[in-house]
């Protein structure tokens, strides 16, 4: 009889654990997946990427008809809103995609083990009511909302909501105020700004889009403003207090003084996530947390603690769906007696907003620290296609170092930036010069070649502009 019932067993049905689960299984081992969520695919397929994106893409529809971008193009139309038709779009969205992931467990074999998961010791996890042993545990628990104390989360009555409640809204608000002014806050916040709603965004510093390369952020707040978002920049929420449907948010500088009230019908909380670790029974195997939470991890992915391993949202790094599942990968690889490489400098992170923000590598202040750097920026407003498509806002930035030419870092701003960056990030991975780009031809027209003419601007010489 075998020493344990499976060579591996993930807890976390995410993008991290489904697709460890699914390479493990393909690579021979017995895998089982421990999920407690009644379905598969983790926080990005059933309150994340997919039913944020579900709501993005409805809503810019929405939008190109009641901003006259439609008119514009010779398109007379007067929108209205089915907001229930908008939502089963979103859900449907989501029960496809996670059945296709049970399908998947089904078709390579990985058990499914329905319940949350809890260390018993290094080998042995308690799911539900069954214990299950295996010869390697992989915890990819992902992450949840991180609190606000004094701003309550309470979905169910849609005042004071978290990215889970703020996807689900049964009605347009009127007022929206996002506190937080990252990602979740950008995303949802343009969702129900392009359905009717005025949205505020109070953001602790003194830009959005932390993370982001300087002129990104930048640029990306003045085009938010201009969509009629309002920022409140270095501003900190210490109080909210809600009468019936109404919120009542106290604010102050970020630096301190006096303070002032803003009322709204509706308040998404959206100031991080934090790694899911609580009830896992980490205790009873010994393993500790970093300062952040995090569990740590070496490069094949294992804990302080032999046969546990670690990927996702639960471990340092991005809190990124594809940079989880790239570790999902490879830490299947390792325990198959593989090599798994993540090269974590050059992963891609989207915002999916109109225009979208993208980026890989280095930011410019990042790489100055390191070294003598060239940096060309090429405007969107210069690219035939983007100048055709009505869609003249945003740039391609691309750092290079000033020695060896070798591509550090790319930025970008532009209606399908989140597809160009995947370029980027491929010449990165091959470790391209901007030249190597510059000489690689573009098809015409496409947005693509705004990143070919920001390559040759490093050397000087961008044709158009
Ligand atoms: P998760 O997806 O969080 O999955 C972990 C799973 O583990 C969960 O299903 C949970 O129920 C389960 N679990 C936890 N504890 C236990 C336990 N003890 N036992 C059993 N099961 C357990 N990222 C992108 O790259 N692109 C995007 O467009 C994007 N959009 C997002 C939009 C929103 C609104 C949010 C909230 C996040 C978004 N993200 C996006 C982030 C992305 O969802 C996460 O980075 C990704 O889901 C992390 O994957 P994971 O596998 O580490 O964890
Ligand atoms: P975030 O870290 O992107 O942004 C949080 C923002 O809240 C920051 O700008 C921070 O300065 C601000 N903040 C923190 N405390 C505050 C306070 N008390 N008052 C006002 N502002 C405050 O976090 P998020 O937007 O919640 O997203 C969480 C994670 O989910 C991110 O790490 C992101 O990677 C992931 N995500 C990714 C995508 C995507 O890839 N498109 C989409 C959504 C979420």
């Amino acid at each position: 009889m075998a020493e344990y019932d499976y060579d591996v067993l993930i807890i976390g049905a995410g993008p991290g654990g489904y697709v460890g689960a699914i390479r493990a299984a393909q690579l021979g081992l017995k895998v089982a997946c421990a999920e407690g969520r009644a379905t598969l695919g983790g926080t990005c397929l059933n309150v994340g990427c997919i039913p944020s994106k579900a709501m993005l893409h409805a809503s810019e529809f929405y939008d190109a008809a009641a901003n006259g971008a439609m008119a514009a193009m010779g398109i007379d139309v007067t929108p209205k809103l089915n907001l229930p038709k908008m939502h089963e779009q979103r859900v449907d969205a989501v029960s496809g995609l996670t059945k296709g992931i049970e399908f998947l467990f089904k078709k390579n074999k990985v058990d499914w083990k329905k319940g949350y998961a809890s260390f018993v010791d290094a080998h042995t996890v308690k799911v539900g009511d069954e214990t299950v042993t295996a010869r390697e545990v992989v915890i990819a628990t992902g992450s949840s909302v991180t609190p606000l104390p004094g701003v309550e989360v309470d979905n169910d009555k849609q005042v004071v909501v978290d990215s889970t409640g703020a996807l689900e809204l049964a009605k347009v608000p009127e007022h929206l105020v996002v506190i937080g002014g990252g990602v979740i806050g950008l995303e949802l916040g343009s969702v129900w700004r392009r359905l009717g709603a005025k949205v505020t965004v109070v953001e602790f510093l003194d830009a959005v889009l932390p993370g982001m390369d300087d002129d990104v952020r930048k640029e990306a707040a003045r085009i938010f403003k201009k969509q009629g978002i309002e920022f409140k920049l270095s501003t900190k929420v210490t109080g909210c207090t809600v009468k019936g449907k109404k919120a009542t948010l106290t604010l102050e500088p970020a630096a301190g003084g006096a303070a002032e009230t803003l009322e709204a019908d509706c308040v998404l909380v959206a100031i991080g996530r934090r790694p899911n670790v609580e009830g896992l029974g980490l205790e009873n195997i010994g393993l500790e947390l970093n300062k952040r939470g995090q569990i740590e991890v070496d490069h094949e992915f294992r804990t302080a603690v032999a046969g546990v391993r670690a990927i996702g949202d639960v471990i340092p790094g991005p809190m990124l769906a594809h940079k989880a599942e790239d570790e999902g990968i490879a830490v299947a690889e390792w325990i198959a007696g593989q090599t798994g490489i993540v090269n974590h400098d050059v992963i891609p992170g989207v915002v999916y907003t109109m225009p979208e923000i993208a980026g890989v590598g280095l930011t410019e202040a990042q790489a100055k620290e390191k070294g003598e750097i060239k940096v060309s920026k090429f405007p969107m407003m210069a690219n035939s296609r983007a100048k055709t498509n009505h869609e003249p806002d945003g740039f391609v930035k691309v750092i290079a170092d000033a020695a060896t030419d070798r591509v550090l870092g790319v930025w970008c701003i532009a209606s399908v930036a989140g597809t160009m960056i995947a370029e980027a990030a491929l010449a990165m991975e091959f470790g391209a010069t901007s030249e190597d780009i510059a000489y690689t031809c573009h098809a015409h027209p496409t947005h693509s070649e705004a990143l070919k003419e920001a390559a040759m601007g490093v050397m000087g010489k961008p044709i158009h502009v």
